[in-house]
């Protein structure tokens, strides 16, 4: 199965070798029956785990209705959907699309709408700073802005109209915004960076800058966001409300692909009909299966469990320093772990832990990802790094 994979499948991926046929909750199995634990949860789109009941009757429910209509007309479940994800958020209007790039590419266009008729910057003069090491999605104009090679190299010319400046460093913030600044686009915990947080006071300071400048702060939680940290979103952990938030990945339960552009009507409301769209773009299974992921999420358990469960992740990884592991960053059930890179990359480490029933995900370098369900159990978490200490010993 593998070797026909990679005679007909374009070679984007390089999955670790195991092919899974079946899954439940935070456990997958492959086509010979073998189980293993999921500990990088579809990057955070299985933050409720695989399958979960309520999710999947959600969708059953919907499939035997209504699933597409296109937005040329209205249905009955989107309306609802969009309430719920305003309520969660405290923002009121949502756009909704599929997938997080395309979140990203919407916030975008919607800031420069913003900045040219609210802000009154010139015709085609917009600028939106963002952050080096960003990861935001595969699309032209997004991986143009990126800072990694592999994600640029080959894929020019890029969209102008974007000012990189370091992650986590205000004064260089500061520096890059000016009257062009539309908006400050940044992930508050940058994922595929390696779960790299930044300091306290950061996202506040973000925060304080941009409405001092009368410019957007958008924050893609699309890695971060709905549960995953012990909060709804991430810029909770500063008590900061941004005017923008990217939404995606767990919005659709790992069930369809459901991302949104969550903002208040002073932004959102610069879109007039046919600036934008998208033919799935809330279609009434999406919306059927974001409205009971909102509900999932308005009973706090799952911000709960990522909270208590998330430190006994911390606990495990700080007694593994100096074991294997020279350093990690952890907040709620999200870590990046750095391997002493003498004991392999962090590709072989992952193979190492497949071999132990363990699914994880290397990012750069020798650092892994940790980033299970937030349905994972205690003993389940105990397993999975009692698996990695066995691992790096
Ligand atoms: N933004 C962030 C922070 C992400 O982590 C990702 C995916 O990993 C994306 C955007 C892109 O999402 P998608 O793969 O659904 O396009």
């Amino acid at each position: 199965m593998i070797r026909a994979e990679e005679s007909s499948l374009a070679h984007n991926y390089h999955p670790l070798p195991v092919v899974v046929s079946r899954a439940e909750g935070t456990w997958v199995w492959d086509v010979e029956g073998r189980r293993y634990l999921d500990m990088l949860a579809g990057y955070s789109a299985l933050n409720f785990g695989h399958r979960h009941p309520a999710l999947i009757e959600a969708a059953h429910r919907q499939l035997d209705q209504l699933t597409l209509t296109s937005r040329a007309f209205h249905n009955d479940r989107l309306a609802g959907f969009a309430e719920g994800v305003a309520e969660l958020t405290g923002l009121s209007m949502v756009l909704p699309m599929n997938t997080g790039a395309e979140a990203v590419e919407s916030g975008i266009k919607v800031a420069r709408k913003w900045a040219y008729e609210v802000k009154g910057v010139a015709p085609d003069q917009a600028t939106i700073v963002v952050a080096a090491d960003n990861f935001h999605g595969r699309t032209t104009t997004i991986v143009g802005f990126s800072s990694d090679p592999v994600a640029r190299e080959g894929f020019g010319p890029f969209a102008p109209g974007f000012r990189v400046v370091p992650y986590n460093d205000l004064a260089a913030l500061e520096a890059a915004v000016d009257e062009t600044t539309a908006a400050v686009l940044i992930e508050p915990i940058q994922g595929e960076a390696g779960v790299v947080i930044p300091d306290d006071g950061y996202l506040r300071g973000v925060r304080e800058l941009t409405r001092r400048t009368g410019t957007l702060f958008i924050a893609d939680e699309i890695q971060s966001g709905l549960g995953r940290t012990g909060t709804t979103l991430a810029v909770e952990h500063e008590s900061v409300l941004p005017d923008v938030l990217l939404l995606g990945k767990a919005l659709g339960g790992g069930i369809v692909p459901v991302s949104a552009v969550v903002a208040d009507r002073a932004v959102l409301g610069v879109l007039g009909p046919g600036e934008h769209g998208s033919t799935f773009g809330g279609n009434p299974l999406a919306a059927a299966v974001g409205s009971a992921v909102v509900d999932l999420l308005r009973t706090g358990e799952f911000q709960r469990r990522a909270t208590e469960l998330g430190e006994v992740l911390q606990a495990g990884l700080a007694t593994l320093t100096g074991k294997g592991v020279v350093g990690y960053r952890c907040r709620g059930l999200w870590a990046g772990v750095d391997v002493d890179p003498a004991l392999g990359t962090g590709r072989e480490v992952s193979e190492r832990l497949m071999a132990e029933g363990i699914l994880v995900k290397d990012t750069h370098g020798s650092t892994i990802r940790l980033a299970p369900p937030l349905t994972i159990t205690r003993e389940e978490l105990e397993g999975a790094l009692a698996a990695l200490e066995k691992v790096l010993g």
